[in-house]
């Protein structure tokens, strides 16, 4: 039988174009690889730099439906990384920004709102999938044994089948899941020192986010440079009391204006339970006006804006909805948070 040449030309094109490609493949995904490893590397080498503070808004959402993750906040502070909140979302968005999640010194919690705990699980899981080699500590008010020990009952079997398959030396069982710690806040609104390590000090205080009690917020220093984080509360005392003098306060804010219209508008369209809702949400939120109010008398040198409800659009909307009201009484600086949002502040 006469042979076909060009049959067996293009069979001959298919096996060099299979062969440069397996090649190519190679060299892509190790490149991928080394990419991957590279850019972890330098990411934790500069957030873990102990002459600077470093601040991340991993996720600067809240329960109210949008594109950004749910609330929580990443600080680096003396070679230390310290998460307040885990909310939905949050342990990818750590992978995807490259933060060194097999480092966390300790997790804070500020109040059981599930925007505020609900990747928690995933958070603790993730870091010792990925080499986490250390008691994981997670911080909070009462509850929060609670809470950890839930998570830990429900990953379970995920803790069992991880190790089973790939053995005590790659997942070591040692490290899994995490440790709560409770504290009992200082009723008078004074702080208490909850976390100390090499200098850096957390102190937590209360506030007020009634019907949720306890709920606290956060203030951590270090080399005289200070950082508050609100958790989620109404125009409070104490959370004035706590930023005196602050450099930066990371705070929730609310446009109850807008809210209150979101109310209306249900309420006009015959849906009691949004109306209701909308209603009660103001209760415990702080407004734009009277955050502005607030960090102006607790002279805060730079005021962040994270957990915004609603989210603005826009720069308008930024501009109507937050900027203008708390620029009615604030003079400081002022940074409107979005996920992922990077904050370094030097040291002396
Ligand atoms: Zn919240
Ligand atoms: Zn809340």
């Amino acid at each position: 039988m006469k042979k076909n040449p060009i049959k067996l030309s293009k069979l001959c094109i298919l096996f060099v174009l299979l062969l440069c490609l397996s090649c190519s493949w190679d060299q892509i995904v190790r490149g991928r690889v080394i990419e991957s490893i590279n850019a972890k590397a330098d990411v934790a080498r500069d957030l873990l730099d102990p002459n600077k503070i470093t601040i991340i808004l991993t996720g600067t959402g809240s329960p109210i439906p949008s594109d950004r993750i749910q609330n929580s906040t990443a600080i680096f502070v003396n070679g230390q990384f310290l998460v307040f909140d885990c909310g939905d979302g949050v342990a990818f968005a750590m992978e995807k920004l490259h933060l060194p999640v097999t480092d966390i010194n300790g997790i804070f919690i500020t109040h059981f709102h599930s925007d505020h705990f609900a990747d928690l699980g995933e958070v603790i899981d993730r870091s010792w999938l990925l080499g986490r080699k250390q008691t994981l500590n997670v911080y909070g008010p009462k509850g929060t044994s609670e809470l950890v020990n839930g998570f830990l009952k429900s990953y379970g079997q995920e803790y069992f089948y991880r190790t089973k398959h790939h053995g005590e030396a790659v997942v070591p069982s040692q490290w899994k899941g995490a440790k709560p710690n409770e504290f009992l806040p200082n009723a008078d609104g004074s702080s208490k020192i909850v976390y100390e390590k090499d200098g850096v000090i957390v102190r937590s205080f209360f506030v007020n986010h009634v019907p949720v009690e306890p709920a606290v917020g956060y203030r951590i220093e270090y080399k005289g440079k200070s950082i508050v984080i609100s958790g989620d509360t109404a125009d409070s005392e104490f959370l004035k009391k706590q930023s005196s003098g602050a450099d930066y306060l990371i705070s929730e804010v609310m446009s109850k204006s807008i809210v209150a219209k979101i109310g209306e508008s249900y309420q006009s369209l015959g849906s009691p339970r949004f109306t209701k809702i909308m209603k009660d949400i103001q209760l415990y939120h702080i407004d734009a006006e009277e955050l502005g109010r607030l960090a102006e008398a607790a002279k805060v040198n730079t005021l962040v804006l994270t957990h915004m409800i609603p989210v603005s659009r826009n720069f308008i909307q930024t501009k109507s909805l937050y900027k203008d009201p708390i620029r009615k009484s604030f003079q400081g600086n002022l940074i409107i948070g979005e996920d992922g949002k990077r904050i370094e502040i030097p040291l002396p």
